[in-house]
């Protein structure tokens, strides 16, 4: 795996779960890593140091994503981990439900990729990583509408990057996974009823018999943060859900 050695990574949604173990993941390549959060609190566990800076930034507010990066100086490696789920099938859903997830789940990603793209460009290098899921254009998952439709929108964007700065050498790709331990899985097997049943039916779903851990997550987002000959794509990570 290519080291990352005096690459600066941003990483959003870096207080848990994938974000979080992306951040450490980066962390050991060797890179300079910015991991941001809006759950301060949850942002404090993080190992703070010159090399790893831990800091607040609300990927909805348009203004401060801007601010924050003029201020961090350029970016080698962009990680749009911020996300969000909202249960239930397309009579279920709300207008604000679909509003909202498309503003975290996707007109994040055009925030952030706004704002290191033209310092990309200027330097003919630089690694975007955008999460999607494969309850995505991947995969049809029942009651996820807003999270698919949304997720699919974060493949769309990807190719679009990636077919519009592929000459500049910039690379774009998105991952998807399955399930994956996170504390907003656990939230989710919690809400549905009985823990241990929904557990057992969301392990029933992965053909490979067990969820995945988010470092299995961000072994990958290293992977792609130095993976040279690979852009457009979306790599589905999700214990054999999708074959
Ligand atoms: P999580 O859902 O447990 O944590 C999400 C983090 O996002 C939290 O730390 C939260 O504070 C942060 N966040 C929320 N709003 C924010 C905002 N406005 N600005 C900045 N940060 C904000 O973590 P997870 O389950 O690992 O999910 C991370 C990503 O992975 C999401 O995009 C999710 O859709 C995707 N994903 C997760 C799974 C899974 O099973 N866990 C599967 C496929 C895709």
């Amino acid at each position: 795996m290519a080291s990352l050695e005096g690459k600066t990574v941003l990483v959003t949604a870096a207080a848990q779960g994938i974000g979080r173990a992306s951040a450490l993941a980066f962390l050991a390549a060797g890179a300079r890593v910015f991991a941001t959060d809006i759950n301060e609190a949850a942002l404090a566990g993080l190992p703070a140091s010159d090399a790893l800076v831990a800091a607040r930034l609300d990927v909805l507010d348009g203004a401060a994503v801007a601010g924050f990066i003029a201020g961090i100086g350029p970016v080698d490696v962009l990680f749009n981990c911020a996300g969000v789920v909202h249960p239930g099938g397309i009579l279920d859903m709300k207008d604000e439900e679909l509003d909202f997830a498309f503003d975290l789940n996707v007109k994040s990603m055009v925030r952030t990729i706004r704002a290191v793209l033209p310092g990309m460009v200027e330097r003919r290098a630089g690694a975007i990583i955008n999460m999607s899921s494969v309850a995505s254009s991947v995969k049809g998952v029942p009651n996820r509408c807003a999270y698919s439709v949304t997720k699919a929108a974060v493949i769309g964007l990807t190719k679009s990057v990636a077919a519009d700065y592929v000459a500049h050498n910039i690379r774009c790709n998105a991952i998807c996974p399955g399930t994956v331990e996170s504390p907003s899985l656990q939230e989710r097997l919690r809400a549905q009823g009985d823990y241990d049943t929904v557990r057992a039916a969301f392990i029933a779903r992965q053909p490979i018999g067990r969820i995945g851990t988010p470092e299995e997550i961000a072994d990958l987002a290293v992977y792609l943060a130095g993976a040279t000959y690979t852009t457009g794509q979306a790599f589905a990570i999700d214990g054999g859900w999708v074959m």
